[in-house]
C-alpha cells in the first residue's frame, strides 16, 4: 500500500502555476525568458494598503482571528457588496479565506458529494475541474465557442442540467478568454436556473474591476436576486488590488453554507493571515481611483496584443471585454513544422516550441478545456509585450 491517498490521483498540478514556475526556473538558469503565463498584475500594492499592513504589524495585530475573518474585514466586504453590487449580506454570510482559489475549494468541499454534477463552461479556469474531481464530483463541461464570444448560451445550459446538477460556475470577466457577460445575457441564464431550483450558482467575480470600453460589470445574483438563496459570490484582493501573494479571497452566500465552510476552515487553515485581513479591510474601504490608471494601461496593452496577434500568420484573436488575458485561435498553425522540423500537432506543442525557440512562456488551451487556442496574460509592461509579440510573430512566420 502506497503512502499517497487515492484522491491525489484524481487531480493534476495547476498548469498555470507549473508553466510559470518553469519559466522562472529557465530564467534563473540564465535563459532570456518572457513569461506571459501567470495571471498576476505587474502593478504594486497601493500605498495606503501597504501602510495599513505595516501599521498592523506595529500594532501587534498578530493573534488568531475569528475563523471566518475579523468582523472588520467582513464588514468591509459587506459594505463593498452593497455599494458595488447592490446586494445585502450580513457579516455572518461572509467568509474570508486564503485566496479566491481557497474560497472555491472550501465551498466545493463543503457541498460536493460523490457524483454530484458541476456545470463548467469551457474554456474554464484551470482549477475548477480539479477541485470538483478532488471531491469526487462530476464535471459537466459545456464548450463555448469563439462565435459566441466564448459565452454559455441559455440553451446549452438547459441541456446540461440533470437531476444531479449541484452547481453552475460562472466566471465573468473570464479567465482565460477575458469575455464578460452583459446583464441581459446573465438574465437569460438566470431564467433557465429559475426553472431548476435544485441548481446552485457560483459566480467567480475576481476580475470584476478589470473591464474596458465602458463595459458595466454585473454578476448573475445582482441581475436576478431570486438566485441569492442558492448563489455564492467569490471574490478577493488578488487582481484589482494587485495582492495575489497576500492570499485573501472571500465567499458570500447563504448562512448554512458559510457556516459549513467555517466549520471546515476551523479544522484546516483556521483563518487567513491577520495582517492581510486588516490591510484588506482598509483596501476595500479605501479610494479605488488607482484602478482607472491601471485599467487604462491594461486596455492599451490589450489593444496592442490583439492587433499584433492578428498580424501573425495562422492566428486569430478576439478583443475581450475584461480581465488581462487573450485567447487566440492557432488553428492555422496546426500541422506546420518548426525550423528544426518539429510538427505542431496541438496547442501544447505550439506553447512548448515557442518557449524552446523564442523563450516566450504561454499556457496551451488544452489546460482550459478548449483547443487549439493559447492563453497569453498581458499583465506586464508594454515594452515586455512588444518584445514578446515580436518573438511570437517571428516564430509564426518561421513555420512551414
Ligand atoms: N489565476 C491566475 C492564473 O490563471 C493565477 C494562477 C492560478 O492560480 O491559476 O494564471
Amino acid at each position: 500500500m502506497g503512502i499517497i491517498a487515492e484522491r491525489i490521483s484524481f487531480i493534476k498540478p495547476s498548469p498555470t502555476l507549473a508553466i510559470s514556475s518553469k519559466a522562472k526556473e529557465l530564467k534563473a538558469m540564465g535563459r532570456d525568458i518572457i513569461s506571459l503565463s501567470v495571471g498576476e498584475p505587474d502593478f504594486t500594492v497601493p500605498d495606503y494598503i501597504k501602510d495599513a499592513a505595516k501599521k498592523a504589524i506595529d500594532n501587534n495585530d498578530s493573534r488568531y482571528t475569528l475563523t471566518p475573518g475579523t468582523v472588520e474585514v467582513r464588514k468591509a466586504i459587506k459594505d463593498k457588496l452593497l455599494r458595488e453590487n447592490g446586494l445585502e449580506y450580513s457579516v455572518d454570510e461572509i467568509t474570508v479565506n486564503c485566496g479566491g482559489k481557497h474560497s472555491i475549494f472550501n465551498v466545493f468541499m463543503a457541498t460536493i458529494d460523490k457524483d454530484d454534477e458541476v456545470i463548467i463552461p469551457a474554456p474554464y479556469w484551470v482549477s475548477y475541474p480539479d477541485v470538483v474531481k478532488l471531491f469526487e464530483g462530476k464535471c459537466v463541461m459545456v464548450d463555448c465557442h469563439a462565435k459566441d464570444n466564448f459565452k454559455l448560451s441559455p440553451k446549452d445550459l438547459e441541456n446540461a442540467i440533470t437531476d444531479k446538477t449541484k452547481w453552475l460556475i460562472l466566471n465573468s470577466p473570464s479567465n482565460p478568454t477575458g469575455a464578460a457577460y452583459t446583464k441581459s445575457e446573465l438574465k437569460a441564464l438566470a431564467e433557465v436556473l429559475l426553472k431548476h431550483p435544485h441548481v446552485w450558482v457560483m459566480t467567480d467575480d475576481i476580475y470584476e474591476h478589470i473591464v474596458y470600453d465602458d463595459f458595466e460589470f454585473a454578476n448573475i445574483i445582482q441581475t436576478e436576486p431570486k438566485l441569492k438563496s442558492r448563489g455564492v459570490i467569490i471574490n478577493g484582493m488578488s487582481k484589482a488590488f494587485a495582492m495575489p501573494g497576500w492570499r485573501i479571497g472571500y465567499a458570500a452566500g447563504p448562512l448554512d453554507l458559510i457556516k459549513a465552510v467555517n466549520k471546515l476552515q476551523s479544522q484546516s487553515t483556521s483563518h487567513a493571515a491577520s495582517i492581510c485581513q486588516t490591510a484588506s479591510a482598509v483596501g476595500l474601504n479605501g479610494d479605488m481611483s488607482f484602478l482607472q490608471e491601471r485599467n487604462k494601461a491594461f486596455k492599451e496593452r490589450r489593444d496592442f496584443i490583439v492587433a499584433e496577434l492578428n498580424k501573425a500568420k495562422g492566428v486569430q484573436c478576439l478583443t475581450p471585454e475584461g480581465a488581462f488575458y487573450v485567447y487566440p485561435l492557432i488553428e492555422g498553425l496546426i500541422g506546420k513544422k518548426t525550423k528544426e522540423g518539429k510538427v505542431i500537432n496541438n496547442d501544447s506543442d505550439f506553447a512548448e516550441f515557442l518557449l524552446e525557440e523564442k523563450g516566450v512562456a504561454i499556457v496551451p488551451g488544452v489546460a482550459f478545456g478548449l483547443s487549439p487556442y493559447v492563453r497569453l496574460s498581458y499583465a506586464c509592461s508594454l515594452d515586455v509585450l512588444k518584445e514578446a509579440s515580436k518573438r511570437i510573430l517571428e516564430f509564426c512566420e518561421s513555420l512551414s
